[in-house]
């Protein structure tokens, strides 16, 4: 994206032309569907992807609604993890001084590093695995 220009408005200026001067920006990204319907979410999906390739060209495009329907799954994930479990080796978490809770509530051994990175993975898997039920496939390249 590029930077705004920042040269004096002219006051005069109607408000329709100065506003035509920021239409470089893409398109906002609008919410997927509220229901869980893979039909509704193809449909959003794509017309998502055909708002913004225009502007940011197709691949692009693709990987940011993507990217955006993985966070909004998450988002509307309401299930309260386990404080007992490790989302990442799914072992027992026997001391409080060795749970770290992650954002999103999650709780990881705070003595194993690896495990938070590997909550982080499947978190991420279950998302994909959701998305792809949904009917919506990774686009080429994505994580
Ligand atoms: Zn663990």
């Amino acid at each position: 994206m590029t930077e705004p220009d920042h040269r004096e408005e002219d006051p005069d200026m109607p408000t329709s032309s100065r506003r035509s001067a920021a239409r470089a920006a893409p398109p906002e990204i609008l919410p997927p569907p509220a229901d869980m319907a893979p039909l509704s979410w193809i449909r959003w999906f794509r017309a998502e992807i055909d708002k913004l390739s225009p502007a940011l060209g197709r691949p692009k495009a693709e990987q940011e609604v993507y990217v955006f329907g993985l966070a909004e799954l998450r988002r509307r994930d309401r299930r309260k993890p386990s404080l007992v479990t490790c989302a990442g080796c799914q072992e027992p978490i026997v001391s409080d001084a060795d749970r770290l809770v992650l954002q999103g509530g999650v709780a990881v051994h705070a003595s194993r590093p690896s495990c938070r990175s590997d909550a982080a993975f499947r978190r991420l898997r279950a998302d994909r695995t959701q998305l792809v039920g949904l009917g919506i496939v990774p686009p080429k390249g994505s994580r």
